[in-house]
Formats: structure tokens, C-alpha cells, sequence
């Protein structure tokens, strides 16, 4: 179910109203840890936004404007898009002072995130079967995220992306 997928393994989960809305600490609807879907169903209307059945899977995609507020897909693509570019871009053979600020920007993104669940989960991989962050080369660091991707799209039931194109998906382009 949704919630599962949101909270994971391991804790009691997130606090939803009743129509699925995720609630953040402060009690109020989180925008930014609710599907723009579960969203729709407890405001009925989001300005601009267009509402499509696909037929072949009874979901309902919704497209959002482009100016309005991320809900928690458009913002985990976006966030992906930033990590594994950082991991893109980051030298093979790092300094010990871009090391640690590697670490560092993981450390204060997995504490930051504006989901909240989401980040409860992404430390508690990093507790334990993901570690700290490898960020000892650019081929270490690419992995290491996409294993923290995986986790999440197994989590969410999607499929698992194959680490060993890594570098063509978010470095040098596919091959062909
Ligand atoms: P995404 O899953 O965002 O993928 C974007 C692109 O990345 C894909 O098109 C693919 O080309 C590529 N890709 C896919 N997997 C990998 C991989 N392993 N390595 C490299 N590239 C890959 N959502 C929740 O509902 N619950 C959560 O608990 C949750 N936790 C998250 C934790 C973090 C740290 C982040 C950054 C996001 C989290 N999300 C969570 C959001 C979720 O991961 C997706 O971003 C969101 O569901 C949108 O999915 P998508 O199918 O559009 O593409």
C-alpha cells in the first residue's frame, strides 16, 4: 500500500489524514511527502493541474504545473537527478577536503530532506546495510548512490536499476 511503501520496514510509519495525506511533525498535511494523486483527493481541485486515467493500469497520473509546489515524486526525481550528478561530476581521485565535503553534503541532505520519512529511512540504510557514504572515487561514490536508489525502488516495489550503467545513465550518455 501507499503507506507501506512510504514508511518502509521497521517503524510504526508515517501519521496520514483520512484520505491518505501524509501529516508532517507539525501535524499539517506534508505536501512533500504525499503523491500529487493522494493530494488531489483531499483539496478535490489543485489549480492547472490535469487529471488523466490510463486505462491499461486503472492509475491516475497527474501532471502538475510546472510552477507549483513539488509533492514527493517530483521532488525524489529531482533530488536523484542532483545526487547522481553531484556523483557525475565528482573527481576520480578526490582531495581528503572534497571527501569530506561529500560526506558532509549526505550527511545534511539525509537530515534535511523534505520528506520526513523518507529521510528517517535513508539514515537508517545508512546505519546499517549502505554505511557512510563511499566517497573515495567517483566510481565508489556512483555506486554507492545507486545502491541507495535501489533500496528505495524496492521499497516502492518499482524495479531495481542495474549499478553497471551507472556512468551511462547520469555521465556519458548510452552507448549506442
Ligand atoms: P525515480 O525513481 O526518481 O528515478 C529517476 C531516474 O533515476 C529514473 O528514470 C532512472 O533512469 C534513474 N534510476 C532509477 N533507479 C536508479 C538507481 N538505483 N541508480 C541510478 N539511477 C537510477 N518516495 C517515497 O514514496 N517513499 C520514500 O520513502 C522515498 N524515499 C526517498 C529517499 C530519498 C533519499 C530520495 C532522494 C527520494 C525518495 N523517494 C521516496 C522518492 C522516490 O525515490 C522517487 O524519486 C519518486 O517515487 C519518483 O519516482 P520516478 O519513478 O519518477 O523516478
Amino acid at each position: 500500500s501507499k503507506t507501506e511503501a512510504l514508511m518502509g520496514g521497521g517503524h510504526s510509519g508515517p501519521k496520514m489524514s483520512s484520505k491518505g495525506v501524509v501529516l508532517g511533525p507539525d501535524g499539517k498535511p506534508c505536501r512533500t511527502c504525499t503523491s500529487v494523486r493522494d493530494w488531489a483527493s483531499m483539496s478535490r481541485s489543485i489549480k492547472g493541474a490535469k487529471i488523466t486515467t490510463n486505462k491499461a493500469t486503472t492509475a491516475t497520473p497527474i501532471t502538475l504545473p510546472a510552477d507549483c509546489p513539488p509533492d514527493v515524486e517530483l521532488l525524489g526525481r529531482s533530488s536523484w537527478t542532483l545526487l547522481h550528478s553531484i556523483a557525475a561530476t565528482y573527481p576520480e581521485k578526490p582531495s581528503t577536503q572534497q571527501q569530506q565535503d561529500a560526506t558532509t553534503f549526505i550527511s545534511s541532505f539525509s537530515r534535511l530532506y523534505p520528506c520526513h520519512w523518507c529521510a528517517t529511512d535513508f539514515q537508517s540504510w545508512m546505519k546499517g546495510a549502505g554505511g557512510a557514504p563511499k566517497v573515495s572515487s567517483r566510481q565508489e561514490f556512483g555506486q554507492w548512490l545507486c545502491e541507495a536508489q535501489n533500496e528505495v525502488n524496492k521499497k516502492l516495489g518499482k524495479e531495481e536499476f542495474d549499478c553497471r550503467k551507472w556512468e551511462e545513465r547520469w555521465r556519458t550518455g548510452w552507448k549506442d
